[in-house]
């Protein structure tokens, strides 16, 4: 897929097109995947439309520690008292699909290891 900074998650964060929110706040959103692969499959990402986590730069480093702490919320407020699994897929040989920075929260099953 082509990296551009318009993807549909701009189009979520825009509520042009329909998506499960359950958090928002000044600088990140948080919805439930629409193909989720565990029992609770959250992506958190930030407004700012960060192709992917290799095009960060130092001036992000507040916002990616904001996004690990939403994480760490949205994760509580979902019920993962037992542990979760937080995946950043990135390029191509990461599986990344959906060039806007996410973190995939997928919980509520016991996860194995090594991912495929
Ligand atoms: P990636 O493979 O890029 O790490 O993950 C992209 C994720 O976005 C996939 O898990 C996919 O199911 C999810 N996704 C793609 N399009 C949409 C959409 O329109 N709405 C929602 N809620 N999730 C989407």
């Amino acid at each position: 897929m082509s990296e551009t900074t318009e993807t549909i998650f701009s189009k979520i964060i825009r509520r042009e097109i329909p998506a499960d929110i359950v958090y928002e706040d000044d600088l990140a959103l948080a919805f439930k995947d629409v193909n989720p692969q565990a029992p609770v499959h959250i992506l958190v990402i930030p407004k700012k439309p960060i192709p992917k986590l290799t095009d960060a730069e130092s001036q992000d480093d507040a916002l990616l520690g904001h996004l690990l702490l939403t994480v760490k919320r949205v994760a509580e407020q979902a019920g993962l008292t037992n542990g979760y699994r937080l995946v950043i897929n990135t390029g191509p040989d990461g599986g990344q699909t959906v060039y806007h920075l996410h973190l995939h929260i997928l919980g509520g099953r016991q996860m194995t290891w090594p991912p495929g």
